[in-house]
């Protein structure tokens, strides 16, 4: 009898980009192996919010993979619930809003753009939809499209339906270097020993520079610090995603030093999260009253009640950033065997559903729907700054 040789794929981090490409991979009935050197969801993916945003992004190719996530977090979310009945999935819509007259021309000109990629939008008045809003913003545009989910659970409900689909999750496992056969990656050598496999994907979040070092290429991935004020519990005030128009450019700016802007939003358990900082200086994990009071101090422009609200804590993660602001994802030329699937900086949750079917149409040879050049390793923008 003629035995089938599935293919054998090793993913590197278990995250959330690491858990959906494990999960899609297996669906796709190949032998998956996760790795993480410590838990899962132990890194970035636990240490952010669980926004699912296209208000913040502009027509191009990250717009396109963020809608198509959108649809597809919503085609998971029965197969999700029957074990995760809390991933706090909620399409409560986000609510942009300009406190500046500059600022309100340049998010209604914005919103246009968007509106002829696909993106829902609609000017409205925003005391109607958030009464607790400051009244003397200058203009508030509601987008229906946006969600949220709990990052953490979200990442293992993931990795359970990756394993319900035959997937392997080994926790504690380091990638120290390849297994090499020529010059092509034949698997990776691990705390654990050597590991074989036809492929290794690194979703390694923020260290996939530096584990993409240790498989022998260069990956411009540097951790970009973000913090976030959490509230203690109160009733809900703030029923969508309230965001202030100064964040599409924080998002985009290349700048280290610390950029803020208010992405406010109440959680399924009570409490508020105030977010958040941008700053770029390297794995430090300090929590600054410098940064917190910038990001207090901004939110309570949109919502001056916060201002007698308790904070209860706050806490940070290191955002997986690439200098030209798009994900990773496909195959390395530079070492055959060798695939990416990282760089999604502050989007990475709401872009790890459609990644990972990007991904696994690349691998597998199936028709791919989405501009995989734009995420392409050797895209020129990113060439660049291997130089
Ligand atoms: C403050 C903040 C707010 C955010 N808000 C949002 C938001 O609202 N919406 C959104 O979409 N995104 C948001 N993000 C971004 C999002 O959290 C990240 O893009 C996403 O979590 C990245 O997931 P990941 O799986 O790539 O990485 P991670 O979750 O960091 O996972 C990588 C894993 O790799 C493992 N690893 C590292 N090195 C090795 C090694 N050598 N061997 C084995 N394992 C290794 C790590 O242990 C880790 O578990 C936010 C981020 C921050 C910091």
């Amino acid at each position: 009898m003629e035995r089938t040789v599935r293919m054998r794929v090793v993913v590197v981090g278990a995250g959330i980009v690491g858990a959906a490409v494990a999960r899609e991979l297996a669906l796709a009935g190949v032998s998956v192996t996760v790795l993480d050197r410590s838990a899962s969801a132990g890194g970035t993916s636990a240490a952010g919010e669980g926004n699912l945003l296209v208000s913040d992004k502009g027509p191009g190719a990250e717009l396109d993979l963020a809608l198509r996530s959108l649809t597809l977090w919503q085609s998971l979310l029965p197969e999700i619930s029957d074990k995760f009945p809390s991933i706090e999935y909620e399409a409560k819509g986000g609510l942009v809003v300009a406190t500046t007259p500059a600022g309100a021309t340049a998010l209604q000109a914005f919103a246009e753009t968007q509106r002829t990629a696909g993106v829902e939008s609609a000017v409205v008045n925003g005391l109607d939809h958030e009464p607790d809003l400051n009244p003397g913003h200058t203009l508030a545009v509601l987008y229906p499209q946006d969600a949220q989910v709990q990052p953490a659970i979200a990442t293992e409900a993931l990795l359970a339906l990756a394993k319900q689909h035959g997937a392997t999750v080994r926790q504690g496992v380091e990638v120290l270097g390849p297994l090499l056969s020529g010059d092509r990656l034949s698997g990776v050598l691990t705390s654990d020993g050597p590991i074989e496999a036809d492929h290794v994907v690194v979703a390694a979040g923020p260290w996939s520079g530096e584990v993409s070092e240790r498989l022998g290429v260069f990956l411009p991935v540097r951790p970009r610090r973000g913090t976030i004020l959490v509230t203690t519990r109160m009733r809900q005030r703030i029923h969508h995603k309230v965001y202030d128009a100064d964040y599409v450019g924080a998002v985009g700016s290349n700048d280290a030093s610390l950029q803020t802007s208010s992405v406010i939003e109440s959680t399924a358990g009570g409490t508020v999260l105030i977010g958040s900082s941008r700053e770029r200086r390297g794995f430090d994990e300090s929590i600054e009253a410098r940064v917190l009071s910038a990001v207090a101090a901004k939110a309570l422009v949109l919502f001056p009640f916060l201002a007698d609200v308790a904070v209860m804590r706050a806490y940070g993660g290191f955002r997986p950033f690439v200098p030209d602001h798009l994900p990773v994802i496909g195959p390395d030329p530079r070492r055959p065997g060798l695939w990416h699937a990282t760089g999604h900086e502050g989007a990475g949750i709401v872009l790890s559903t459609a990644t990972a079917e990007l991904l696994t149409d690349l691998m597998v040879g199936r028709p791919v729907s989405l501009d995989a050049a734009a995420f392409a390793v050797d895209r020129p923008t990113l060439l660049a700054e291997s130089h």
